[in-house]
């Protein structure tokens, strides 16, 4: 038997079906989030507990799994376990309706919140770091960002080539546990992208995933494929294996012209997730771990010559929008200064986010595939009104595959969410469905997150920096019953830059369930619409009228 302090010997992987081995389904759904959190078909790095974005982990080591997971099959139904950075640190009773797992991870007091820091007590043993959805175990792959990404792909399309990308040509890097997601939300917009990417491993697991069409590491044969597409208006997905401080000043010295222009490299941490020029990913795993200042160093020299090679393919006319991974922010301490773009939230995302939308999402814990096609066709049958929705739906289920536990996602707001939670619920109660149904969001979401850099970017009021916001959330959520809910610092952006809140809950079946699933859907969008209504948008105001939500000061 493998020691309970060491990694596993075979890969982690979430039991499937209605056998319990913990004592309640809320438990039990917890632990096998956390396991599907750490599935190779999910995980980036599993043997590492590293789920996605660079170095977001599940837990801080293999002892603290195995002590998480076998304190999860002792949890009783009243009782709730406390997860410090990735560490089970206590078990107290709280009450049937209360969550049954809360998380808080990197949490640093402000003077010290940056990365210098955080790698010190991390390698103390002290913290974790845990993304957004790595740590709080709600991570479903690459399709969690997949709609997100699709929807991003899509106001662009609206906001600047009349609502399609067809016959346009995207430029981006990076095909790791986000950014993979890239390709086929371009190609789903029917536009043709070119996708830089240095890792091999990580191009042919989006060719696997079916998330890339074709790769190459030759870029006039990249930059053939990507004419003949663009003038068939033809959708194809390109990966490119090289360097983005490479290539990207070749294509700007062959004056290539493209349409839009962005990046997902895990530019927000310097050291785990940029890989300097001229190195292969092995020569960058050597020097990191040998002489981590001198990476740094190159890191920055890339990210700087990347950076005059964007701008460059900018003032040749491409949009160009920064996606979330702090590529702004690290380019200015690299010594670039000279730009102005904006980040995809206040460019595509804001207008959603005031009437509370975000990206909402669920599992099967049967395992079964055809319980999320009952799910699927059961939300088409409410709203068929949504369009969009009923539009996404379709094509995910022809091009979305599953990873780990079969998963969905969808952009829905303020009241749709409630909807939709009791609707599945009653799919488990009548025996639809095989086992109950996990539902969760992203962190990115409408209440749940400052992130000066990315979410809460040029706030009307001026309250990008504000994080009282998702700690309220969070607050709200263990308030109202969510089965967990955690708070984070660090996130897409890194350390210093974003404090943000998850929450997750089970639809059992129960009516108890069902009461928390009302509940919690309504809070958690709700202070959405508070937060934006609070900064003075006008269609967060009128949403929060519409909907009745009670906010003093504003709609009183
Ligand atoms: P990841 O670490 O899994 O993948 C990053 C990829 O970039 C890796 O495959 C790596 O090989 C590649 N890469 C690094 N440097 C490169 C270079 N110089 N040239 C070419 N390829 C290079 O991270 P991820 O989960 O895909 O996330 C990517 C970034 O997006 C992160 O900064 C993350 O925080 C951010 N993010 C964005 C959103 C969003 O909604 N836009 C959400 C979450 C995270």
């Amino acid at each position: 038997m493998a020691s309970l302090t060491e990694r596993p010997a075979v890969p982690v992987r979430a039991p499937r079906g209605t056998e319990l081995s913990c004592k309640g389904w809320p438990q039990e759904a917890a632990l096998r989030m956390l396991m599907n959190n750490l599935d190779p078909d999910v995980a980036e790095r599993w043997e590492d507990l590293v789920v996605y974005g660079g170095s977001g982990k599940a837990a801080r080591s293999w002892e603290a799994y195995h002590t998480i997971v076998r304190t999860l099959r002792r949890l009783e139904s009243d009782e709730t376990l406390l997860v410090q950075s990735g560490k089970p640190v206590g078990v107290f009773r709280t009450h049937p309706d209360a969550p049954r797992v809360l998380i808080a991870n990197a949490l640093l007091v402000p003077e010290w919140g940056d990365w210098e820091h955080f790698r010190r007590y991390e390698a103390m043993g002290l913290t974790m770091y845990g993304q957004m959805t790595a740590g709080s175990w709600i991570y479903i792959g690459t399709q969690g960002i997949l709609q997100g990404t699709y929807e991003t792909f899509g106001a662009c399309a609206r906001k600047h080539f009349g609502g399609s990308l067809a016959g346009r040509l995207v430029l981006s890097a990076g095909l790791g546990g986000m950014g993979g997601a890239q390709p086929l939300a371009v190609t789903l917009n029917g536009g043709v992208g070119l996708f830089v990417e240095i890792d091999r491993e990580r191009i042919e697991r989006r060719l696997r995933l079916r998330y890339v069409d074709r790769a190459t590491a030759s870029l006039d044969e990249a930059l053939g494929w990507a004419d003949e597409a663009r003038r068939r208006r033809e959708p194809l997905s390109i990966a490119v294996h090289g360097n983005a401080a490479e290539v990207h000043p070749e294509l700007a010295r062959r004056r290539a012209r493209f349409d839009v222009v962005t990046d997902q490299t895990s530019a927000h941490d310097v050291i785990s997730g940029y890989i300097p020029a001229e190195l292969t990913v092995e020569d960058a795993r050597a020097l990191r771990a040998r002489d981590p200042e001198a990476y740094r160093k190159r890191a920055y020299e890339s990210i700087a010559v990347q950076m005059r090679a964007m701008l460059e393919l900018q003032r040749a006319g491409a949009i160009l929008f920064d996606y979330g991974n702090n590529f702004r922010q690290e380019a200015q301490n690299a010594g670039v200064a000279d730009f102005s773009y904006p980040g995809f939230v206040p460019a595509f995302i804001r207008p959603l986010f005031c009437e509370g939308q975000g990206p909402f999402r669920w599992v099967a814990l049967s395992g079964d595939p055809e319980d999320i096609y009952v799910t699927d066709r059961a939300l088409m049958d409410a709203l068929p009104e949504n369009e969009p929705l009923v539009r996404w739906l379709r094509l995910a289920r022809e091009r979305v595959t599953f990873q780990g536990l079969p998963a969905r996602i969808c952009w829905l707001g303020y009241g749709d969410r409630a909807r939709a939670g009791l609707i599945f619920n009653d799919l488990v109660a009548r025996g639809a469905v095989k086992a109950p149904i996990v539902i969760g969001r992203d962190h990115l979401d409408s209440g749940s997150v400052a992130s000066p850099n990315r979410e809460t970017e040029s706030m009307r009021d001026g309250s990008d920096a504000i994080a009282d916001w998702p700690v309220l959330n969070a607050l709200l959520n263990t308030a109202a019953g969510a089965t967990w809910v955690s708070v984070h610092h660090g996130g897409g952006v890194g350390i210093g830059y974003s404090i943000h809140a998850g929450m997750v809950a089970v639809a059992d079946g129960t009516p108890d369930a069902a009461r928390r699933l009302e509940r919690v859907l309504t809070t958690d969008p709700g202070t959405g619409i508070m937060r934006h209504a609070d900064a003075g948008y006008p269609e967060a105001v009128a949403a929060a009228r519409r909907h009745g939500i009670d906010l003093p000061g504003i709609t009183a």
